[in-house]
């Protein structure tokens, strides 16, 4: 059922779960609460992503009504696995603060050294600031949570490894009795290291697919998040302005050859930890080429795009990194293209960062290190 709801297969999930409480009634009372509290647990899970949010509601208070009740555990981290329900639920409702709340809180707590649910509140939390496009808590999260996954399987094959030498151990002190017996156990550990696998894999790339939106050097978005990006974020932008401003650093061929390609590459991470700086909260930065960093700003006019497009620029100026052969200073200057228009529904992205590549044209003939509008 849970492998059904990570693969987003909420039906199936569903009907599963029906099947499985109809056999609870031949359970002993506390496994079966215990089986119960669970399975209302991912229906309320499979609910959620279902946006069926009332029926999600409904099992969270069933689960919790069961577990308030519950005295023998069979099952243990029922109380956690219910309040990551509860978190899902408010992060699909779009109450941020409450769901990091609620997996703070669990982070604090206990987890029985329990490091597959460390990993998954780690991805929440990711996906949240994901959501919220604050890239640095996005990057932070979603960096513990592969450390921690990868803790997670190691711990997994040593505890595999222990028990397959228990296995053969036994195995040689038992070699008169019957061989059939060790067969069954060793098939047995294999489905049940499998599974673990298996849980831990989908988990993983549920975060690598996260991670397939940024660029390694910059910390900076790609192309592709901006797809992602304009298409999630298409209600909202519509019939409203945005801004794109295209970067680029002056003189930077003349800076590699001078300085070399790796002080070239801290340059473009300082040019980029600048933007990042200063567009907070307005919009996103994506790596668009080597050195040419475009960047997009819903809902915002072009009045106000000059004013980031000054920000970054005096950002860059207090860093006073050198650059000797520069024709237009001593220090390491950029020029930008600035293009603002309401943004229509048949709007591409391409061609309104087309304008400010005109823009930018502009900048770069008027002189270098100042911006232009299109
Ligand atoms: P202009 O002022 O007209 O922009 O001149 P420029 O020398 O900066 O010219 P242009 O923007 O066309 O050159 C970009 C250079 O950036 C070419 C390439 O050597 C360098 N570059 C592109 N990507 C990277 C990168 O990832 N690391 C480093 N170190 N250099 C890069
Ligand atoms: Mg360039
Ligand atoms: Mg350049």
């Amino acid at each position: 059922m849970i492998i059904y709801i990570e693969l987003d297969e909420y039906d199936k999930a569903i009907e599963i779960s029906k099947s499985i409480n109809t056999l609870t009634d031949y359970l002993n009372k506390d496994v079966k609460d215990d089986v119960e509290i669970l399975l209302y647990q991912n229906l309320a899970s499979a609910y959620t992503y279902k946006k069926d949010l009332n029926k999600a509601e409904l099992f969270l208070k069933k689960s919790n009504e069961l577990l308030k009740y519950d005295e023998v555990e069979y099952i243990r981290n029922k109380d956690i696995n219910l309040k990551i329900a509860y978190a899902q639920f408010y992060e699909e409702q779009g109450k941020y603060d409450e769901a990091i709340q609620i997996y703070e809180e669990i982070l604090k707590s206990p987890l029985k050294n329990d490091f597959n649910i460390e990993v998954k509140i780690y991805g929440e939390i990711a996906n949240i600031y994901l959501d919220k496009n604050d890239i640095e808590r996005y990057i932070k999260y979603n960096n513990l949570a592969t450390n921690k996954k990868d803790n997670f399987e190691d711990k997994l094959k040593d505890e595999y490894m222990k028990y397959a030498s228990k296995l053969y151990e036994s195995d040689k002190l038992r070699e008169e009795q019957d061989k059939n017996i060790h067969n069954i156990i060793i098939l047995l550990v294999s489905i049940i290291f499998l599974i673990i696998i298996l849980i831990s894999r989908i988990n993983a790339n549920i975060i690598l697919k996260k991670s397939n939106f940024t660029d390694v050097m910059t910390n900076l978005y790609n192309r592709k998040y901006l797809d992602y990006y304009m298409k999630k974020n298409k209600k909202h932008i519509v019939n409203n302005n945005i801004s794109v401003i295209l970067t680029d650093i002056d003189y930077f061929k003349k800076y590699n050859d001078y300085y070399g390609h790796i002080k070239g590459d801290k340059v473009i991470k300082e040019v980029a930890n600048s933007i990042i700086e200063n567009i907070k909260n307005y919009g996103i930065a994506i790596r668009y080429g080597g050195e040419e960093i475009v960047i997009v700003l819903p809902n915002t006019n072009i009045d106000e795009a000059k004013i980031i497009a000054n920000k970054i620029q005096s950002s860059i100026s207090e860093k006073n990194i050198e650059h000797k052969h520069s024709n237009v200073s001593d220090k390491l200057t950029i020029s930008m293209g600035v293009y603002s228009k309401v943004y229509l529904y048949n709007d591409n992205i391409y061609s309104i960062i087309d304008n400010a590549d005109k823009a930018l044209y502009k900048a770069k003939s008027n002189g270098k290190n100042r911006y232009e509008i299109h």
